[in-house]
């Protein structure tokens, strides 16, 4: 009997198995609803006393096994996929805050996640302190208020590659009786597995790596079942006390371990339904099976184009932590040994202008507002996404005006650095 399947078995193979006569490909059950012969089961469905399908927005065989593959790739108890990444971060957090609540996150984290947690959750009554990732741990304690309920962070940040000291910030999350809420959507289950460094709850844009085609916008939540939040009932009464909208059931008395996630689809998801179409939960099935593969492609490319980068007189600087001279190289080499991920940011000596005239200059590499996935693209926020900010407020926002996000794609390395390199020949 096989005991532990490993990380690239599970790529291929977890959440779905078909039984005797079934598809060997996870079908897409695309229905909105399930049928019951008899009221009084579905009634026990609508009670929480029995498991079963009835309702999409609720639950779906197709968006379930996927979300079991990669509970099982990140080690969790149990998993939920959203529509988005941006609904992802919402709901882990939304879960356990409510308005007149506090929680800290690095400020170094995806540009919509950072106006997510910063304007729109101000506006349903929850702040949050933003921190760097490389604040001392006085200075971490000190954004702790009473009402602080969590402490987020990205593995690798997006656009900017600091490597977040998940460990650290975990402890310090743990001592004040909160959760560790980290986003691998750059690292991947394949590369990094927070849970095992003490994060308690991972999050995911699956639209990146996970899908890696760039065929679907979706998101993930997983819990490890780790954090002990009758402990700190006090704290979290949306989870300790009972729900009246759901006959003063108690989640983590009624669920134990399962608590946090129930809590996730049976009110929130019920609430705000951003479910995934059972269709796009099928394509980010196909990327699942090849994560392993293309990671390992994407970490060996992007290692090459960095060091070349690193060494370009052309070049001002090159964050990727897999650079022996990058000032997060020591916290890659903990959290990531095996390889980061193909994301590299770098900036040309030069002015915006520079920027500019290399990537219009390149003829294979695309122009593009995604990242991450099987082709590579790349993007000036400067003159994109933060196209409307001065260089002053730019920095402000912890973007420098010569950023350059390289998402380097598995083609032959040969053909990236080749087009680079004639682009910089015309700069
Ligand atoms: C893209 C991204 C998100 C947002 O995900 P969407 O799927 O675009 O909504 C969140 N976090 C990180 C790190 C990202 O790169």
């Amino acid at each position: 009997m096989v005991k532990k399947l490993r990380q690239g078995t599970l790529c291929v193979q977890a959440g779905y198995k078909a039984k005797n006569g079934e598809p060997i490909e996870l079908p897409i059950i695309q229905s909105t609803t399930f049928k019951y012969d008899d009221s009084e089961e579905m009634a026990k469905l609508f009670d929480l006393e029995k498991e079963g399908y009835f309702y999409t927005r609720l639950q779906n065989p197709t968006n379930d096994a996927v979300a079991a593959k990669i509970c099982t790739l990140e080690g969790g108890v149990g998993a939920m996929l959203t529509s988005s990444g941006q609904a992802a971060n919402f709901y882990a957090m939304f879960n356990i805050c409510q308005a007149g609540d506090h929680f800290i996150t690095s400020n170094e984290i995806y540009g919509g996640t950072y106006n997510l947690f910063g304007v729109t959750m101000k506006k349903l009554g929850i702040e949050c302190t933003f921190v760097s990732p490389e604040a001392s741990d006085e200075e971490i304690q000190a954004a702790f208020r009473p009402n602080t309920k969590a402490v987020f962070g990205e593995t690798i940040s997006n656009p900017g590659c600091a490597v977040f000291d998940i460990e650290r910030f975990a402890k310090i999350a743990h001592k004040n009786g909160v959760p560790l809420i980290v986003d691998n959507t750059f690292a991947t289950p394949v590369n990094c597995r927070p849970f095992e460094w003490g994060a308690d709850i991972v999050t995911h844009s699956t639209t990146k790596y996970m899908d890696g085609m760039a065929t679907q916008v979706g998101g993930c939540v997983v819990d490890s079942g780790n954090f002990d939040w009758l402990a700190h009932a006090e704290k979290f009464p949306g989870l300790c006390t009972p729900d009246e909208s759901y006959h003063g059931l108690t989640y983590v008395k009624a669920f134990g371990k399962m608590g946090y996630m129930t809590k996730l689809v049976a009110q929130l998801m019920r609430d705000l339904g951003s479910i995934p179409a059972p269709q796009n939960s099928f394509l980010l099935n196909m990327g699942l099976q090849t994560l392993h593969l293309r990671m390992a492609q994407h970490c060996k490319n992007a290692q090459k184009v960095a060091e070349f980068l690193n060494a370009n007189d052309k070049v001002a600087w090159v964050h990727y932590c897999g650079l022996p001279t990058d000032k997060y190289y020591a916290l890659g080499q903990k959290y990531l040994p095996n390889g980061s991920c193909g994301v590299i940011a770098f900036g040309l000596k030069g002015t915006r202008e520079t920027a500019i005239k290399w990537m219009d200059s390149l003829e294979m590499i695309n122009i593009v507002t995604h990242v991450a996935d099987a082709r590579t693209c790349v993007l000036h926020p400067a003159s994109h996404t933060h196209r409307q900010l001065s260089d002053e407020q730019l920095r402000e926002a912890g973007v420098a005006p010569d950023l350059i996000r390289l998402s380097v794609g598995i083609e032959d390395v040969e053909d990236i650095l080749d087009d680079i390199k004639q682009a910089l020949e015309k700069i």
